[in-house]
């Protein structure tokens, strides 16, 4: 049996548009709702039929939705919570896709009150946005990460795993804010980088831009991959991680000043173990399926 049978989606940019689509291959029978604010995303929602039916209101969307996923960006999670908070049916579980989950989970059981909130992040996508980014198969064999605030039943955070597992997702659950610490390392802080250097390299006065991109092929170009990703996202994950991406980016500046030291002084061996010590850890990712082996970052040639 299927553990939701009328879900809605509020936002159908790349991660509510790629839902829609999974919700669609893997639950046929489901009834799904979605909202979107603009008219022109909601045009190609329906060109491209994902969702049963398609509103401009988030509260008209949820009225007999069992589950309720908010797909918009961190700081407007509150405001998309206050629209919704009096058209919930009873029971409804209200969980959402955000990259940061400690501000999510606050804003969410504050403007929520007596409704059951499971915040949720499929640590899955693209740098792309909007509707016409998505793909059914976005979650496959990702993680999904569920951070039920204490007091939510079991079962309930049960049900929001077993319908993530039938998205193709593999399901973990943690708490919050250590969610938070654990993505600050391995995804807001490789953005922050990226953001940076690409910012950095359209600077310089010793290299031409047109020099940049011509010879981009030799590293920078995976970093402007990264960089290309959504600038209202990435800002509201910031805002909203800030203690923990502060605290990351602490220890990666003093670890980058050491290997500036070590260049200066000619400390190869310093260089030789930590360049061995990186490679073992693109091993494990391979290892653990999180990656291909396809050289040049997969492309396709
Ligand atoms: P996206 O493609 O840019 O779509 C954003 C969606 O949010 C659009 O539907 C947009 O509506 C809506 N929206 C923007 N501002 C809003 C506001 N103030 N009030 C109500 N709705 C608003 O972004 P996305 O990549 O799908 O990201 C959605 C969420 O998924 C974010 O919380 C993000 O942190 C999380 N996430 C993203 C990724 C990723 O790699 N992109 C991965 C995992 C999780 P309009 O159509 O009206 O603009």
């Amino acid at each position: 049996m299927l553990p939701f049978s009328r879900v809605a989606i509020i936002g159908m940019g790349l991660i509510g548009s790629s839902l829609a689509r999974a919700v669609r291959q893997a639950m046929p029978t489901v009834r799904l709702t979605v909202s979107d604010g603009d008219a022109a995303v909601r045009a190609r929602v329906l060109a491209l039929d994902l969702a049963d039916d398609v509103t401009d209101n988030a509260g008209a969307a949820v009225v007999d939705a069992d589950l309720v996923i908010l797909a918009v960006p961190v700081g407007a999670m509150g405001a998309v919570a206050a629209e919704i908070a009096g058209e919930l049916a009873p029971g409804a579980i209200v969980s959402d896709v955000g990259s940061v989950k400690e501000r999510v989970l606050t804003d969410l059981v504050a403007g929520l009150p007596g409704v059951i909130v499971i915040p949720a992040h499929p640590v899955a996508g693209t740098e792309k946005s909007g509707p016409d980014a998505g793909f059914a198969n976005l979650f496959t064999d990702r993680w999904c990460i569920l951070t039920p605030p204490p007091g939510v039943d079991d079962w309930q955070v049960a049900r929001l795993g077993d319908f993530w597992r039938a998205l193709g997702a593999k399901v973990e659950t943690m708490e919050a804010a250590h969610h938070d610490r654990v993505l600050a390392v391995t995804s807001h802080l490789p953005h922050l980088i990226a953001y940076s250097i690409v910012g950095t390299a359209s600077d310089l006065e010793t290299v031409t831009r047109s020099e940049v991109i011509k010879y981009s092929a030799g590293g920078f170009r995976d970093f402007t991959r990264i960089a290309a990703s959504d600038p209202v996202m990435w800002r509201d994950v910031f805002l909203n991680n800030r203690d923990a991406v502060l605290e990351t980016l602490g220890r990666f500046t003093e670890d980058l000043v050491a290997l500036q030291r070590a260049i200066r002084w000619g400390e190869g061996d310093t260089l030789e173990a930590l360049f061995t010590r990186t490679r073992a850890i693109r091993r494990g990712i391979i290892d653990e399926g999180q990656d291909t082996e396809e050289p040049d970052f997969g492309r396709k040639h």
